[in-house]
């Protein structure tokens, strides 16, 4: 199925208007994007605030506790909301996957629950919400409830609808799910095993991205290393993988920048490695999850790699290619880590000299492996450790920021700056946020910066 959309900015009067919040990561954010085109498509307007909105969406994560708390305290405001006024509430993504019809028992306000297999259909779904509650404009808070949370064979891909509001940025699941099953981790039972997109298609949407005048494509997969397809090329069946990919997005005309999240350790090859390298558009940057730099840890977690194994991939990417920029994830308070555990974390972070990183207390998830792990870490040490790697990630980054004053670098011009609209903001090809004065025409093109500050957080420059 392929859906071609383009998302208007016009809102007539009598078009339901739907607002679509999104929790947690770029994975959402583009199943969000795609629920968007789709609703757009079938005549619905696009709000930004609950207040403006008819139908509110709720895209949501279950990767950690806190990102499930945030909902839950969402759909109580919701609900209190619909008291009053008219509103379809719908919950969709990782937790509608997970709790299913709980959440309409939980909040007989909800009307529609959509798992992470069945966002392309929120169309239908929306239908049925409507045929089920006829009478609009009645406010109880207890409504007929559709529930679709099954498992299709085939993944439901199609054209990511365009949104032309002058982004010339865009994303694209190349995968969908993940078959590695980390001991602490949701998303292969949410998200499903690992399902590979074939590479044709692959092409086809972005060739028709570039017409829409996308020029910056970040391909996603949760574990994008494992990617694979067997695909018949002359004659024959050849298995392709990331690099062979990247080398066939790196040819198309239009392109002018491709980043790729997530790398699994354990994928990544020289061969990719080369592949970073070699190919222009290919951006100098690895997300590469570390997770802990203990070996018993990472053992428990089902991590597959060894603190050694990460810090030989680490200084190899580096003299491959030297100015890769590597940012990471990191989770403190695994059942039963020690401090000495904690220091081993610390210490692999130091020698890689993280350019950034996402760092996260430990959080149980019910049905994973670790779940069920005794020896829980107590809270005010996981809240101690964390603030401790936060610290040391904060000196890392501006260290490493600061490596680029006086340099000049290529940046992509995203757009302008929010609090202060008369500057402009892009990103480097490592990835890094660059604040500069410039005008509003350059927003889309590439431009040389030099570098003239530097914080934790971002760069600031100058345009030549
Ligand atoms: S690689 Fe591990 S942490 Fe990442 S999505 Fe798969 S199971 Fe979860």
């Amino acid at each position: 199925m392929k859906r071609v959309n383009q998302l208007s900015n016009q809102s007539s009067e009598c078009r339901l208007k739907v607002y679509i919040r999104t929790f947690g990561c770029q994975m959402n954010e583009y199943d969000s994007e795609i629920m968007a085109g789709i609703l757009t498509d079938d005549g619905y307007g696009l709000v930004d605030d609950t207040s403006k909105a008819d139908v509110v969406l709720l895209n949501t994560c279950s990767v950690r506790e806190h990102a499930e708390d945030k909902v839950w305290s969402e759909l109580g405001r919701l609900s209190k909301i619909r008291e009053n006024k008219p509103l379809t509430i719908g919950v969709c993504g990782c937790m509608a996957q997970k709790e299913g019809a709980k959440i309409i028992r939980r909040f007989p306000s909800v009307s529609l629950v959509c798992g992470t297999h069945n966002f392309h259909q929120i169309g239908e779904l929306l239908n049925e919400v409507k045929t089920a509650n006829p009478v609009r404009g009645k406010t109880s808070n207890r409504v007929k409830g559709i529930v679709n949370i099954g498992e299709s064979e085939k993944l439901p891909f199609f054209r990511l609808p365009v949104r032309k509001d002058g982004r010339v940025s865009t994303s694209l699941a190349i995968m969908r799910g993940c078959s590695k099953f980390c001991s602490y981790c949701v998303v292969p039972y949410l998200r499903g095993k690992e399902k590979s997109r074939g590479p044709e298609e692959i092409i086809d949407e972005i060739v028709h991205l570039t017409e829409q005048g996308f020029k910056e494509f970040l391909l996603l997969g949760q574990d994008i290393t494992s990617y694979k397809y067997k695909s018949k090329m002359s004659n024959e069946w050849k298995d392709i993988d990331l690099s062979y990919l990247l080398k066939e997005v790196n040819s198309i005309d239009g392109v002018e920048r491709i980043r790729f999240i997530t790398s699994h350790p354990s994928g990544v090859t020289s061969r990719l490695l080369k592949a970073v390298s070699d190919l222009p558009k290919v951006c100098e940057h690895l997300h590469l999850p570390l997770q802990s730099g203990s070996d018993r840890i990472l053992k428990l977690m089902n991590r597959g790699y060894t603190r050694d194994f990460y810090l030989n991939l680490a200084s190899k990417a580096r003299e491959i290619i030297p100015e890769l920029s590597i940012t990471t994830d990191l989770i403190v308070g695994f059942p039963g880590e020690s401090e000495a555990e904690f220091e081993d974390t610390l210490d692999v972070m130091r020698k890689v000299g993280f350019d950034n990183a996402f760092m996260y207390k430990y959080s149980i998830r019910p049905g994973t492996k670790a779940a069920g792990m005794k020896n829980e870490v107590p809270e005010n040490i996981k809240k101690e450790r964390l603030r401790r790697l936060q610290e040391i990630q904060r000196e890392m980054s501006l260290k490493r920021n600061e490596n680029f004053l006086g340099r000049r670098v290529e940046v992509l011009v995203d757009g302008t700056k929010k609090k202060a609209p008369s500057k402009l903001l892009g990103r480097t090809r490592t990835n890094k946020v660059v604040t500069f004065k410039g005008e509003k025409g350059i927003i889309g093109k590439l431009v040389d910066v030099t570098i003239t500050g530097a914080c934790q957080w971002t760069l600031q420059g100058k345009i030549n």
